[in-house]
């Protein structure tokens, strides 16, 4: 059985590294999007709007209502005194009625108010009645997006594992030199520490490799590109 050679090694070891961290670059999105409560607590957040806007109007119209009934009152009392057969003078009488008069129109804007104001609580029950229809809709998105969170998080998690198994695997298979000069170089190429050779040229740098460096690239030895110096991998 051949030997498999250190680049092809260290070319299925990067292989290796670049789906690691790519898989945990997701789990660390998917993670932070876990137990994430942002859409819903805008959505709890204008019910609150919605239900306050009401709780407001009714407060307005509890006192134009007592307004009202304050004004009822004293008409109700100047017409007693007026029909009550007590009061005598006409001048009273007279005042009386005048007094009547001006309740009732101070009374008048007050009762149009009152209508509007009924219209208005009409329309903002129905935004908490729609406020809170958008929230429970929200929240069981929201509950169905958690739990496939939940599920792509185990499935990474797993598929996490297997790679790692794998990486330690191939890794005790390559001498601790070869895997230093990988690491150096996987930090400082960005992740790519190896390059395959295709058709003579270094597919990293795309730089055509003279005949003796491709000789030096097939042999047992680790070469690195002249021009990049990433590994050399003749696939
Ligand atoms: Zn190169």
């Amino acid at each position: 059985m051949a030997i498999m050679s250190v680049s092809r090694q260290l070319f299925h070891l990067q292989e290796l590294d670049l789906e690691i961290e790519s898989h945990e670059e997701t789990l660390r999105q998917k993670t932070k999007l876990l137990g994430d409560k942002t859409v819903l607590e805008q959505a709890q957040g204008k019910l609150n709007a919605a239900q306050k806007h009401l709780d407001d109007l009714k407060h307005e119209q509890k006192s134009l209502d007592e307004e009202i009934e304050d004004i009822s009152g004293k008409i109700k009392h100047a017409e007693d005194q007026l029909y009550g057969g007590k009061v005598g003078s006409p001048k009273e009488l007279l005042n009386l009625q005048h007094e009547v008069n001006s309740l009732k129109q101070s009374r008048d804007p007050l009762e149009t108010k009152d209508l509007e104001m009924m219209d208005k609580i009409t329309a903002a029950e129905a935004g908490v009645v729609a406020g809170q229809a958008e929230y429970k809709k929200v929240e069981t998105a929201w509950q169905t997006q958690q739990q496939q969170l939940a599920g792509e998080i185990d499935q990474l998690k797993s598929k996490l594992a297997g790679l790692n198994a794998d990486r330690r695997s191939v890794l005790s298979g390559i001498d601790e030199q070869s895997i230093a000069v990988y690491d150096k170089l996987r930090k400082q190429k960005g992740g790519q520490a190896v390059a395959k050779v295709e058709q003579g040229i270094c597919r990293a740098c795309r730089i055509s490799l003279s005949s003796s460096e491709m000789q030096q690239a097939r042999g047992s030895n680790l070469k690195q590109c002249g021009n990049c110096g990433r590994i050399l991998f003749l696939s």
